[in-house]
């Protein structure tokens, strides 16, 4: 948790509508990274990220999906894994030594760490997945990297592949050749840049031509709904607003892992296994980030005043998704449909402005979507691109033995 949160200056909000994504991620970063980077590396770090957008797409007055797929392996944790390769790659290069990540994957996260340390100078990525237990897009995202990123296929379970992780973190031998670190998302480097696109939404908002119903440039209302399973996203959002974003609410949308709107019911936190979904991003039951959440905002009463939660089923989650796509003609993929569910149940009540997060292309959820629509789904470009290269693992047993003779070959 950062020690303290600074408030960005007024004259940031009067302008925001004229400035790139990438210099409000730098006047944000800023705010948290203060002198620990020096301004120009910061500078440099930033201007290479993100080299992807985050539009904001108006589905109608007041009703907006922010698109946060567009990243290299088209999901938002693609923000986070970038913008945590530039800020290690600068201490990397201060050490002038070589950096080894390694990390466990059940799918999705060992390919945005990827895509963010794709060819990062004097740093290798070691992926390790679970054979045969990813899916076949999944598996092409992981293992087409080249470069400096190695996929290693282990004949196990994901907590396999976590447990050998964990071991190779506490061998004397390998730590003796290899500076090792994780890319674990409770990092606090993953959570920065996800502040900086609820800013960018809002200055979309405002290039638009959008004021306030109140006067002025401010809103009268905005919220957001953020899809949410671990609430890295949510929590990130929180930052922004703690920094001068004028947010009224977010809304905590989940599928049926409903810890966290329960808590905002019944004021009880009850952290339990979680429990598969169509949305299956956010199967958590026992959100790693609820600390932080709590340490904004310390009692229930408080969160209630910044956070409405809302969860639902996976049928609603499939009805949803085609409703969208009958009114609209927009494909809205599980986890982006459970945003708009929140959404939609907040503004029975209230007319505000809102915005809710697409955390995912649909196109890497077609075996969901497909069916719902019944409809083809197009597979973008830069998927296409992975489905057509050859896949490249190194196979080991189910042996951290076998791991161990391999990072020190
Ligand atoms: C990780 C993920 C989420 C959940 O985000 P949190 O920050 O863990 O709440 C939602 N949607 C998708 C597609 C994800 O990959």
């Amino acid at each position: 948790m950062p020690e303290t949160i600074p408030t960005l200056p007024d004259t940031f909000f009067e302008n925001i509508d004229q400035y790139s994504f990438g210099e409000i991620g730098f006047a944000v970063a800023k705010q948290f990274i203060q002198n620990e980077i020096p301004e120009g590396d910061l500078k440099s770090i930033i201007d290479n990220f993100p080299d992807f957008d985050a539009p904001l797409v108006r589905l109608e007055e007041g009703l907006y999906v922010l698109e946060l797929f567009h990243g290299p392996t088209l999901a938002f944790k693609d923000f986070g894994a970038r913008f945590m390769a530039g800020i290690l790659s600068h201490f990397v290069a201060q050490e002038n030594k070589e950096l080894n990540i390694l990390v466990a994957t059940s799918g999705d996260t060992g390919s945005a760490v990827a895509g963010g340390f794709y060819k990062v100078p004097g740093i290798n990525v070691f992926i390790l997945y679970p054979s045969g237990k990813v899916s076949e897009i999944q598996e092409k995202q992981l293992t087409t990297w080249g470069e400096n990123i190695t996929a290693i296929e282990v004949q196990g379970t994901f907590d396999d592949c976590q447990r050998m992780v964990k071991q190779a973190f506490t061998d004397e031998q390998i730590k003796a050749k290899l500076q090792l670190t994780s890319a674990n998302s409770i990092n606090i480097a993953r959570l920065i840049p996800q502040s900086f696109y609820y800013f960018h939404a809002y200055a979309q908002l405002l290039y638009e031509g959008k004021t306030a119903t109140g006067g002025g440039r401010g809103w009268d209302e905005l919220v957001f709904s953020v899809p949410s399973g671990n609430f890295g996203n949510l929590t990130a959002g929180l930052f922004a607003q703690r920094m001068g974003l004028p947010v009224s609410k977010f809304i905590a949308s989940t599928n049926i892992n409903d810890v966290v709107p329960e808590y905002l019911q019944s004021h009880v936190f009850s952290p339990r296994a979680s429990q598969q979904t169509i949305s299956n991003a956010m199967d958590v039951g026992n959100p790693s980030n609820f600390a932080r959440m709590k340490e904004l905002m310390p009692t229930a009463e408080a969160m209630q005043e910044k956070i409405s939660g809302f969860a639902f089923s996976d049928d609603e989650t499939r009805e949803v998704m085609r409703k969208v796509y009958n009114k609209y003609k927009y494909v809205i993929d599980p986890h982006g449909a459970v945003g708009y569910l929140g959404l939609m149940d907040y503004k029975k009540n209230q007319n505000v402005n809102g915005i809710f997060l697409e955390t995912a292309h649909p196109a890497k959820f077609v075996d969901v979507v497909e069916p719902v629509l019944q409809q083809k789904i197009e597979i973008p470009d830069h998927l296409q691109q992975f489905i057509k290269k050859k896949k490249n693992s190194i196979p080991i047993a189910n042996s951290f033995v076998e791991l161990k003779n391999f990072l020190l070959r």
